[in-house]
């Protein structure tokens, strides 16, 4: 890996719905020299889910005039709503010796791939198929058809996982969070 991606502060997760990103950013912020972006959503809120924490939640008109102000960096439509991750948070690590996360689907973080190659980026994949569609189902926040759409685009994710840094197989949360903490060196 080159020096400039050791250097960065930088990291992009990426991984289908169901991989368990969430809840490795939760244990990877634990740390204080790890900080997360916080999205913008036009989807609504899931029992629990705090605005301006989780996710800062919009109308798609709002979005879409955020979109027309360039306010992110990347954005992308996910099973009918639009996710984005704003710039302003990024522009404001620059040269901090903090590790930004992005959680974010394969669509934006190819986009981010263009803009900056020198960010790490890490795909989470479920054991196996199984193990997917059960977390998927343990979610009960999502009805049978968005469970299967979601798994639909999952399989289609996990064929853009080649393009990523690294690949870190979530089968127990805390050894997939070791991973991740030994390759950020945290
Ligand atoms: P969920 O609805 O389960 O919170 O998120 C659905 C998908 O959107 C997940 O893969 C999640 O990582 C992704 N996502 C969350 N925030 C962003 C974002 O800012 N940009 C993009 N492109 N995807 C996002």
């Amino acid at each position: 890996m080159s020096v400039n991606k050791k250097s960065c502060s930088l990291v992009i997760i990426s991984g289908p719905s169901g991989s368990g990103k969430t809840s490795i950013c939760n244990e990877l912020t634990k740390n204080s020299k790890v900080k997360q972006s916080v999205s913008y959503t036009t989807r609504s809120p899931r029992d629990g889910e705090r605005e301006g924490i989780d996710y800062c939640f919009v109308e798609r008109d709002d979005f879409e005039k955020l979109i027309k102000k360039n306010k992110f960096i990347e954005y992308a439509e996910y099973c009918g709503h639009l996710y984005g991750t704003p710039i302003g948070p990024i522009r404001e690590v620059v040269g901090e010796k903090i590790i930004f996360l992005l959680a974010i689907d394969v669509k934006g973080a190819m986009q981010i791939m263009e803009k900056r190659p020198d960010a790490i980026y890490i795909f989470i994949m479920a054991p196996d198929d199984e193990t997917l569609k059960l977390r998927l189902k343990n979610r009960l926040t999502e009805d049978d058809n968005i469970i299967n759409k979601r798994f639909m685009v999952a399989k289609e994710e996990m064929k853009s996982s080649k393009h990523y840094d690294y690949c870190v197989i979530n089968d127990k949360l805390d050894d997939a969070v070791k991973e991740i903490e030994g390759i950020l060196q945290i």
